[in-house]
């Protein structure tokens, strides 16, 4: 590996990890990648063809101003790298209950971040796009500058651009650096990990960016503070030759109903003809998901077999929003896992028991457009350039909340 800057140990090749190593490396330093499963595996959180990317997120100016930011660091890496990443094609906001309060409070912060949205009547917005229905929806708003991010592909491809502007990847689980459970002591530098097979990674800088393996890898510290949610995600076929369903044509929607959920229509041509596509996969129906935080779940036992009731009510909702849509094929299921905070936002913060260990996770479930401005922020602290942030920081959760959800 080329440079002299700091030997940085990258632990996890998600959205957070990868990130991370690329802006690493690009600071200077020199990065190895370690993921034991590979980048963007299917059981990782940042696992599946797709994700939702938008900044519209109700009162939340900060969090606003970080997709923003993220999004035009995505823009930026697909045109450097020749490979696409997003497509943005837009999300239809709408609200079926009477509480617009979360639309509401946004559009303020969009007009003042001049970041554009369209409202629309429910009748407009049925003429636009026919195939789904809008009968009980009070509220419609268009963000067209969000849209949808190619997760595998980005995972998959932000590993090999670490290993192509310099740095190491490798495959390998990193083991606890300390006995589990020994008493905390003063905080200590660490020199290494080890992996399970033996290697050892030296390094003067760790991240661990483990997704919804932290709580179990530092249960002392971060057991009672993310907890790994099961979520389930069905995508059923479109109709054959009903070119209406595609993401040229129709937007990514989310409904702010009593629970919040969403779907993400098919990417099959960016799939097919996108250079460097490696992947297949669920692409080409509607991927339908509810953000409601589902049971506690083990990432690496947990059983993944779908929920017979999950898909019921998916094909119920569906049916309702897109009746061309009733009695259609189950395409596939997957069973994914959030990894929620008490307020929902994300974790980056040093162990307590190593200063030269950032630890950076904590997604709950809207962490991978982010991935690109997290990891920037990593970076930047462990070659210490910034300072940690406190909106970011374990100290923030008061005692009482560790078992928060939210939205
Ligand atoms: C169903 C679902 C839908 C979502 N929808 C959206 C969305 O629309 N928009 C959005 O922005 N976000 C969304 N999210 C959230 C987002 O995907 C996650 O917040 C994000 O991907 C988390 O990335 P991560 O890098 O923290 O974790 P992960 O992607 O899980 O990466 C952690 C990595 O660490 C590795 N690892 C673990 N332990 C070890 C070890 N001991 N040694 C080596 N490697 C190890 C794992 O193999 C894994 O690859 C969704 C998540 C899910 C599950």
């Amino acid at each position: 590996m080329s440079g002299v800057g700091p030997r940085v140990a990258v632990i996890g090749a998600g959205a957070f990890g990868g990130w991370s190593a690329l802006w690493l490396r690009r600071r200077g330093a020199r990065v190895t990648l370690v993921d034991a499963r590979g980048a963007g595996h299917i059981h990782a959180s940042s696992g599946g063809a797709t994700r939702v990317n938008r900044a519209l997120y109700g009162s939340n100016a900060a969090a606003m101003r970080l997709a923003i930011r993220s999004t035009v660091l995505w823009k930026e890496e697909q045109k450097r790298l020749g490979v696409e990443l997003y497509r943005e094609r837009g999300v239809l906001w709408m609200t079926t209950t009477g509480d617009d309060s979360y639309l509401r409070a946004a559009l303020p912060l969009l007009d003042e971040a001049g970041r554009r949205y369209e409202e629309m009547t429910p009748a407009a917005a049925a003429k636009r796009y026919p195939v789904m229905a809008f009968d009980d929806v009070r509220r419609v708003v268009l963000e067209p500058q969000a849209g949808i991010l190619l997760a595998r592909r980005a995972c998959e491809t932000v590993a090999r651009q670490v290993a192509v502007e310099g740095g190491t990847v490798l495959e390998g689980e990193a083991l606890l650096p300390w006995k589990d459970g020994e008493a905390r002591t003063r905080s200590a530098h660490l020199d290494a990990v080890t992996l399970r097979d033996g290697r050892r990674l030296e390094a003067d800088q760790f991240v661990f960016a483990l997704g919804p393996w932290l709580p179990a890898f530092f249960p002392d510290l971060l057991g009672g503070w993310i907890r790994p949610t099961r979520q389930d995600l069905f995508t059923f076929s479109t109709p054959s030759g009903d070119d209406r369903f595609g993401d040229d044509r129709l937007p990514t929607w989310i409904d702010l109903g009593e629970s919040l959920r969403y779907g993400i229509p098919g990417t099959a041509a960016a799939h097919a003809g996108a250079a460097g596509a490696a992947d297949a996969g669920p692409a080409r129906g509607m991927k339908f998901g509810d953000d409601a935080r589902g049971p506690g779940f083990d990432p690496t036992t947990g059983d993944r077999t779908p929920d017979a009731a999950g898909e019921r009510a998916a094909r119920a909702y569906l049916s309702r929003r897109f009746p061309r849509l009733t009695d259609a094929p189950l395409e596939s299921a997957q069973v994914c896992q959030y990894e929620c905070t008490p307020d929902n936002q994300y974790l980056v913060d040093r162990h307590p028991r190593a200063a030269n260990l950032l630890i950076a996770g904590g997604g709950s479930g809207h962490g991978f457009k982010n991935g690109p401005a997290v990891g920037d922020l990593v970076a930047a602290i462990v070659l210490g350039q910034r300072p940690l942030d406190p909106a970011f920081r374990l100290g923030r959760f008061p005692d009482a909340a560790k078992d928060g959800s939210g939205t």
